[in-house]
This record gives structure tokens, sequence and C-alpha cells, in this order.
């Protein structure tokens, strides 16, 4: 499942794509995804400019004059070019673009969302409100932030960072490796950690987030893989899915369980 730094990798090739373009319509090929589409979603979208591309935890958000089209890639999304004969199955939305382009929206699992959200709707979509703040938001995700979120919490503090209500887009796999960064065990309460360590998880969350990000960059330029279907930045991982496998800190064996209700893997000597 694609995580917020493989969303934002696509949201930088989208923006690539759809700078200056204008939406001519928008033909669904089938409107059950995870939730039904809209039946008015063409309609509304039809004749409009793309003025932004954003993402808010793992929703994409094409702007435009009359509101935004929302995409969640869900397991197995993806957006590529799609040039007229390149259909494929499970080709659900196709956007054409008045420049003569097309874009597809590709779902085999069809875990996937497409909705419209009218403009000046956005704080009140069900799928957007309530979410917690941006993890790369300096001002928002701060450590006084998360330490507020954990006081007096016996939850174990992986749950609570992946706690979308209190910070988005930290996944089973970032927050496994944050953890071991900060040298926090993903089951330690999180109530009782010190604030120094906060500082540090607040620190490495980004790092990591950020770094993702930056190994995604370098595959916008293909655009097709950079869709959901391309995996993780697997190489930058230093203890998810290794349990069994030595420390790459202290060469201990890394153990593994299930934390906040997902497999999880630290390492007992470097995480307290
Ligand atoms: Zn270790």
């Amino acid at each position: 499942m694609p995580e917020l730094p493989e969303v934002e990798t696509v949201r930088a090739g989208l923006e690539l794509l759809l700078a200056g373009a204008t939406i001519a319509r928008v033909e669904l090929r089938r409107r059950t995804l995870r939730a039904t589409i809209p039946a008015r979603l063409p309609a509304r979208l039809a004749g409009q400019p793309v003025v932004a591309v954003r993402r808010r935890a793992k929703y994409l958000l094409l702007d435009t004059p009359s509101g935004t089209l929302l995409c969640h890639l869900g397991m197995t999304g993806t957006w590529r070019l799609a040039p007229a004969g390149s259909e494929r199955d499970h080709d659900h939305c196709y956007l054409h673009l008045q420049d003569g382009r097309r874009l597809a929206f590709r779902d085999p699992r069809r875990f996937g969302l497409l909705d419209f959200i009218p403009l000046g709707a956005e704080q009140e979509h069900p799928r957007l409100a309530g979410l917690g703040v941006e993890p790369l938001d300096e001002a928002a995700f701060t450590a006084d932030y998360l330490a507020a979120a954990c006081r007096g919490r016996r939850q174990a503090i992986k749950a609570v960072i992946m706690d979308q209500a209190t910070v988005v887009g930290v996944g089973n796999i970032y927050a496994q490796e944050a953890l071991f960064r900060a040298a926090l065990r993903p089951q330690r309460a999180a109530g009782r950690i010190p604030r120094a360590a906060l500082v540090t998880l607040v620190t490495v969350i980004r790092a990591i987030l950020r770094a993702a990000i930056t190994a995604g960059g370098s595959t916008i330029n293909d655009f097709r893989q950079a869709g959901g279907a391309s995996g993780y930045f697997q190489h930058q991982f230093r203890v998810y899915g290794r349990a069994g496998q030595p420390c790459p800190t202290c060469a201990a064996t890394l153990v593994g369980g299930v934390v906040g209700g997902r497999g999880t893997t630290w390492c007992r000597s470097c995480q307290r």
C-alpha cells in the first residue's frame, strides 16, 4: 500500500503533467471503487483548468475553479499518461485533457477512491475532516504537539504516531523505522516517554519521510513507475521486515511481534 512518500511522489508527477492543463472531459469506465464515484463528477470537472495539485495525508487533491478532484490510491491505484492504444484492464477513469493527452487512473484491487469536493467544502469532507497534522509541516508537527498528544496515554508510542487523528501519513513501515532511529521501543507507553526523546522522534519521522520522498523523486521522469505499483524505497529500511536478522547498529538479532495490531520489528538492545 502506498504510504505518504509514495503518494507525494505521485503528486509531484501529476503536478508536472497537469501544470497549465485543462480537463476536457472525464470518462468513467467503472463507478464502484471503495466507494461509488459520484455521478456528477464528470460534469463538474469538464472544461476546468487544473490550478493546483496538492496532497493531504494520503489523498491527492486536484484543484479546479469549480472544486477539487479527490483521489486515494488505495492499495494498487496508479496514474499514468495513457495515449490511445495503451488502454489496460482496470483503467477505471480517464482524464481527457484539452491538449489531447489522456491520464488514466488504474486500480486492480479497487480500494482506491475518486470523489468531487465542491469549492469551499473541503474542511467538512468526511475523508478529510478530523485528520491530524501533516508530519512535514514544521510549524504544526512539533515536539510540543507530540508531547500533548502523548500526555497521560498508556497506549504504545507506535500506535500514537500511527493515529491519523494525531499525525497523518506515518504508516506501519515508517513508524518502525522512526522508532528504531529514535531508540524507542514500539510498545513503550506514550505518556512515559521523556520530552527529549519526543524531540528526537519528531525529527527522525520528518527526516525519514523526506529521504523517502527524495528517493521517489528520482523516479518521477518515468511517471508510470511513480504510481502505487512502484513499491517502497526499500534500500532505506533498517528494521522493517528484518526480524531475525542482525541489528544494523549493534548486530543483536532483531525481534518481531505485534504492536498496535500490526507486525513490528525492533532491537531489544538499541531501543528502550
Ligand atoms: Zn541494536
